[in-house]
């Protein structure tokens, strides 16, 4: 959520054809040179992917999966390509991105009236439910969850989505434009001089399109932010957010304000920022580099550190 495309989309002056629509919690915009008719399409598949993918809604296929503990599951294309990238990062990362995070996410609830913390008894029980080696998966797409587990791909879900919107778009003959789900990007190709766009790091505390600490220049590959400020509560001086250490069942609690991840592809932008926000600079750094990815950390005391080459220019005293 912490990605804006500036290039005047805040005026409406965009070059191209362009939606804006609601979904994941946030803001999206597809801008592309696409017929009108295409980015009907791209829109409409992108709403039907948050219904597979929404655990807030009972009818969606990760709820009816995670109603379905103990007993088979045939997934369809779309769970089944999630959780096998899912898989792949837990094991490549060690466990600091975990899809089975839910039990523990539920625990931490941010939209109750009154927040209240989790016991240790309760953390315990519901990291208990996390371990992804008692889940059975098999090669036909079916997947057998234990008692208790409930599955959150809710780290990559809106990255799978803004990069099927791409690839949609590109199918469709499109060569330029972007596609923005809430500061998770896609850029297709450049502007129609053949230069870069550029997109803004939101300011923390500052309103939609305010003001910003950075910019974003890319005419390809993918970003995707994870920030602390995003989603959480304020209580006693610490900051209860969205992200959970997998090994603690807390909240992130390591020094990062924020991360973003630049990348060949959405879903691995997304489900990097979140891994990497769990990892910390040091650790996350490596790994982004082990994998030919990109990061961009910005720390609680104001500090950042980033890749080499990175495409951004920091902002002195914002804009
Ligand atoms: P946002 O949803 O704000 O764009 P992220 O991409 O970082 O931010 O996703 C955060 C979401 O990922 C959480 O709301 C939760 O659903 C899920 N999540 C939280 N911690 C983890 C984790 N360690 N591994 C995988 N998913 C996580
Ligand atoms: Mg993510």
């Amino acid at each position: 959520m912490a990605v804006i495309a500036l290039n005047r989309d805040l005026q409406g002056g965009l070059p191209f054809p362009k939606r804006v629509f609601f979904a994941y919690d946030t803001r999206n915009v597809i801008c592309a040179d696409a017929d009108e008719s295409v980015l009907d399409q791209v829109v409409g598949e992108c709403l039907r992917l948050h219904r597979v993918f929404n655990r807030f809604s009972a009818d969606s296929e990760i709820s009816q999966l995670n109603r379905s503990l103990g007993r088979s599951f045939t997934c369809s294309d779309d769970v089944s390509l999630l959780l096998w990238l899912s898989l792949a990062l837990h094991g490549e990362s060690e466990g600091a991105f975990n899809p089975a995070i839910g039990s523990v996410c539920d625990l931490w609830d941010f939209s109750q009236e009154r927040f209240e913390k989790p016991g240790p008894a309760q953390l315990e029980r519901a990291l208990a439910c996390a371990d992804l080696s008692k889940a059975g998966f098999s090669d036909d797409g079916s997947i057998i969850l234990p008692e208790g587990m409930s599955l959150d791909l809710g780290g990559v879900a809106k990255g799978y989505a803004a990069e099927r919107a791409a690839l949609m778009l590109m199918q469709a003959g499109a060569g330029r434009g972007f596609v923005n789900f809430g500061g998770t990007i896609a850029v297709i190709g450049p502007k129609p001089d053949g230069s870069s766009w550029t997109f803004g790091l939101q300011r923390e505390g500052s309103a939609y399109g305010e003001s910003f600490w950075a910019l974003l220049d890319a005419a390809e590959g993918s970003f995707a932010t994870s920030a602390r400020y995003y989603r959480g509560v304020e209580e006693g001086g610490v900051r209860y957010h969205h992200i959970i250490d997998p090994r603690m069942g807390h909240p992130v609690q390591n020094g990062v304000s924020e991360v973003t991840v630049h990348c060949a592809g959405a879903a691995m932008a997304d489900a990097l920022s979140t891994t990497l926000f769990v990892m910390g600079p040091d650790e996350g750094l490596a790994f982004a580099s082990d994998l030919g990815a990109a990061a961009l950390f910005r720390m609680q005391d104001g500090s950042v550190r980033a890749s080499s080459g990175f495409p951004v220019r920091i902002l002195e005293g914002g804009r």
